[in-house]
């Protein structure tokens, strides 16, 4: 930290109740959002009161310092990045401050997340009309920020259409409540001294300067979120500031409070995925679908689905595409009744096979079905970003608008385009406006390659103003499309962007270099021709992601890590809402590491440790992450280095070495027993280990499953044989669980093996001692080969050691003995669910009218 970072820290953290972070980690996790961009912040705040807000930009405004808003730092055009005092706002200021049922509204803080405010909603039957696709972590504040639309706009608007009023905090620290008013009003704020009077009599006159302009220049549809909306002051409608600050990407005023209008719930819905054999086809047919008054159309490409064939989380959810179609249509329908959603979905589809478009329909009625078909629309971004390899495709000109009867013939001209430069894009989006995102596939570490950028950009840009377009639909302008602002508006009206800006924030203060005057769009890239990662000797085989860091640089900042309603991923998140603690922030600061931003012995430091210590090494991330970033195993590996350089803790040697633990509990047992029963011993445990004393141990079992086992007889069999695989829980802890096991098994006519296995590995690769879990990987591997090569299958009840067979040991050894032993492994419901014959097992259930719910390991998500 610098003399001046440091005098700073204290000041801001003298003034303030909120979290104070200047440390270069926190910086580097707040360098990077979702955009192809990364400049390291000057510190961080992390507010918990709008005073912390307020004190912050009156500090700011005396030592000309910048400042940045951030929500969830989703965005993907670089405006949440920036060297500033990055402000926040997701962790503490998240309140729903007011339901209004009578009138239609909530106040809401501005780290309130969509998806959170949609929960609330639901069962008082509203919900908020704009829908990103990324509503699970995205803010109320940054929607505002960047005018956010998503599927339904063509029933919804954006973000603008939604926003009845807010408060916001002024450049010079003075605050403002904003909203429409009446000419009464009007004609008091704009009189007086302070900076708000000056804006509103600023506004006012720039605006009827450039009426004219504005009327000519500004692009004739819905989906145009590019520049500051001077647009909305020549409408017929009451003069309201909070209408410019509605897209301005934190460049205007920041928000502390917004009063947000929200709509009644469609009681029913329906889905018709409709299939097409080229993109182009399925564009073409948007006229007929239209006709058809959706509730939203959306467009999803070839690439999309088969990167979502290749995902772990996405796979299982698209059993509803038929065939290989080159294009799909999600085209959604609202209605009071079935019924009427039904007849809706019906006349669509004689209307399209009247005019043969579209080779198969699959139809969705079912609120289930619907969701899981969204969820794959709202991850076709992330499955696009897990195209493994250097050549990812990128976000730069992933947002353009045109009107949408221009759209087919605008994306074969951009399809054109793009082969022009010996590249292909990934294309979906929300066909129903226009509104297409388009992703070219781009090495940006090549010199070569961020040139093409720039050139792409500017003939897309060209394309754009052809069309009647805007560069931006609803992502907005960042640092990939700022600079084209003066092209696509013209000189005049770019001038009276930068008056807007100068008049709102004199000192350039708030989110700099955005939406006017920005820098050039191939700087402060993540990954640039200079960018380099070292590569280091991993003990775990990450031949397939391509390395070490290239399986850290997976992360491509989407956030999904930071979603809290739904799923595994990420507990940590999740329970601490922190940043340092999401999969994202995790990989930010390892390639910090990696890469330079963070000297590289820091790979092995004890603040990496912190970064990763909450890791839970639940694998959640591996399954649900759309970039497939698989944290667990990079924590297994770093925590190998770690523990090379700075030894292995007792602690981690007694985790690690359980079964042993176990055993000898098991044969001590009731002393043992007794012994982790009595406090004395369990205040040892926390003085020692760290145990806490709440913390109840499993209890020894003896005789152990062992003894049982080889004392039972069993009925006479079928001859078909299966290894039990007895993990040290089952073995001397519950052996009434492998008991359950064996019995069921035999009943099943199945004769069940026990082979003098060790244990499975995985609490030495949880602890980092890989050489422990490579040693007993291999030893079970040599046990069960010969039961392997006779197709004798392994069952397992504790998922996390069974899975360590079909996951873990293809990372650590070699051969097509691990390979065949993963492939005839299973958990004892997936191979009681497979079996060929069910023999004489029947599960016989009672109604009893209860719930039963089941809490399934976290490794079997
Ligand atoms: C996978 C994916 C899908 C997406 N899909 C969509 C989509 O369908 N539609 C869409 O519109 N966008 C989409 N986006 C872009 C982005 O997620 C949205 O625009 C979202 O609303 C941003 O929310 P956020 O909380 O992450 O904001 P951030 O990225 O944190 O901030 C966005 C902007 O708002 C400003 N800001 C934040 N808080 C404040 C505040 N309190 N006061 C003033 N300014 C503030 C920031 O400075 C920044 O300029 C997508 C992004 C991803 C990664
Ligand atoms: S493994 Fe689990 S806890 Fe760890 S980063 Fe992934 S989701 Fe989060």
């Amino acid at each position: 930290m610098s003399d001046f970072d440091k005098s700073l820290h204290r000041e801001i953290e003298h003034q303030r109740k909120g979290e104070v972070r200047f440390d270069s980690y926190s910086k580097v996790l707040y360098s990077t959002d979702a955009s192809i961009y990364q400049i390291e912040p000057i510190g961080v705040i992390i507010p918990r009161h709008k005073h912390d807000v307020l004190a912050t930009v009156k500090l700011a405004a005396r030592y000309r310092l910048p400042v940045l808003p951030r929500g969830g730092g989703t965005s993907l055009s670089g405006q949440t990045v920036g060297h500033a005092i990055h402000l926040d706002f997701s962790k503490y200021l998240n309140q729903i401050v007011e339901f209004n049922l009578e009138e239609g509204y909530v106040r809401v803080e501005p780290g309130v997340v969509q998806d959170e405010l949609n929960a609330y909603l639901r069962p008082r039957g509203f919900l908020l009309g704009p829908d990103t696709a990324s509503s699970s972590r995205a803010t109320l504040g940054g929607m505002i920020g960047n005018n956010s639309a998503g599927a339904h706009s063509i029933l919804y608007g954006k973000t603008i259409d939604h926003v009845l009023g807010m408060n916001v905090i002024l450049s010079n620290g003075e605050e403002a409540a904003l909203g429409p008013l009446s000419d009464e009003t009007l004609a008091n704020r704009l009189e007086g001294d302070g900076l708000e009077n000056r804006v509103y009599r600023a506004v006012q006159a720039l605006v009827e300067e450039n009426r004219n302009e504005i009327q000519r220049r500004y692009p004739k549809l819905m989906r145009r979120v590019s520049g500051y909306n001077l647009d909305e002051f020549i409408k017929d409608q009451p003069f309201d500031l909070s209408r410019m600050v509605v897209g301005s990407e934190g460049t205007l005023a920041i928000v502390t409070e917004a009063k947000l209008k929200i709509m009644p719930r469609p009681k029913f819905t329906a889905l018709e995925v409709v299939h097409f054999r080229s993109l182009v086809e399925a564009v073409e047919s948007s006229r007929e679908i239209l006709a058809c008054g959706p509730a939203a159309m959306e467009l999803l490409d070839k690439m999309i689905l088969d990167l979502g064939r290749h995902s772990l989380e996405y796979s299982r959810r698209m059993d509803f595409i038929q065939g290989d179609p080159g294009g799909l249509m999600l085209v959604e329908f609202y209605g009071d009744s079935r019924a009427e959603v039904e007849f809706k979905i019906e006349a669509m589809e004689r209307r399209l096979r009247h005019h043969h478009l579209g080779y198969a329909y699959t139809r969705a009625l079912e609120p289930a079905e619907q969701l899981n078909i969204w969820k794959v629309r709202k991850g076709s971004q992330g499955l696009l970003l897990s195209v493994l390899g250097d050549k990812k495709p990128i976000a730069f000109v992933e947002d353009p608008a045109v009107p949408v009867e221009k759209l087919p013939e605008f994306l074969r001209r951009f399809q054109k385009l793009l082969a022009a430069y010996d590249t292909v894009g990934g294309y979906y989006g929300h066909a129903s406006v226009g509104c297409v995102h388009i992703r070219p596939l781009i090495d940006l570490k090549q010199a070569s390659e961020v040139e093409k950028i720039r050139r792409i950009s500017d003939e897309v840009c060209s394309l754009v103003i052809e069309f009647g377009g805007s560069m931006s639909g609803e992502h907005g302008d960042g640092l990939a499309r700022s600079h084209h602002n003066e092209r696509l508006f013209g000189p005049v009206l770019y001038k009276a962007f930068q008056r807007v800006k100068a008049v709102f924030d004199p000192q350039n203060i708030l989110n700099p270099g955005k939406v006017v005057n920005a820098p050039g769009m191939t700087e402060n890239l993540r990954y640039g021709s200079k960018y380099q990662a070292a590569e280091i000797r991993t003990h775990y085989d990450f031949s397939h992601q391509g390395g070490f860091a290239r399986a850290v640089e997976m992360c491509s900042g989407i956030g999904v890590c930071r979603k809290t309603l739904e799923g595994t991923m990420c507990p940590s998140y999740m329970a601490t809402r922190d940043e340092e603690h999401s999969t994202r922030g995790r990989a930010n600061a390892l390639r910090a590491a990696l890469s330079g931003s963070l000297p590289l012995e820091d790979l092995t430091s004890k603040r990496m440790y912190q970064v990763l210590d909450l890791c839970l090494e639940c694998k959640g991330c591996k399954g649900e992450c759309p970039s497939n970033v698989d944290m667990a195993k990079i924590k297994y590996e770093f925590l190998v280095h770690y523990y090379e350089k700075h030894g292995v803790p007792l602690r981690a040697r007694l985790f690690a070495h359980l079964e042993t633990l176990n055993r000898w509990g098991s044969r001590m047992a009731p002393v043992s027993n007794w012994i982790l029963r009595n406090p004395l011993a369990k205040q040892l445990l926390k003085t020692t280990i760290g145990i806490t004393p709440q913390r109840d141990f499993p209890p020894f079992a003896r005789p152990n499953l062992l003894d049982w086992f080889h004392s039972h007889t069993p009925p006479s069999s079928s001859g078909r044989q299966v290894v039990l695989f007895n993990d040290c829980f089952m073995t001397y802890n519950y052996p009434e669980v492998g008991r359950a096991a064996t019995e069921l098994l035999e009943r099943l006519g199945f004769e069940v093996v026990l082979v003098p296995k060790t244990c499975c590995g995985r609490p030495m690769i949880s602890k980092g001692l890989v050489t422990e879990a490579r040693r007993c990987a291999a030893r079970n591997v040599e046990v069960l080969k010969p039961y392997v090569d006779r197709g004798v299958p392994t069952v397992g009840c504790e998922p996390s050691c069974l899975l360590t067979l079909r996951d873990e040991y293809l990372d650590l050894l070699k051969g097509d003995a691990p390979q065949n032993l993963a492939k005839q492994s299973f958990l004892i419901e997936e191979f009681l669910d497979h079996l060929p014959e069910p023999g004489n097992f029947q599960l016989k259930s009672q109604q009893t009218g209860r719930k039963l719910l089941l809490h399934s390991h976290c490794h079997q998500k």
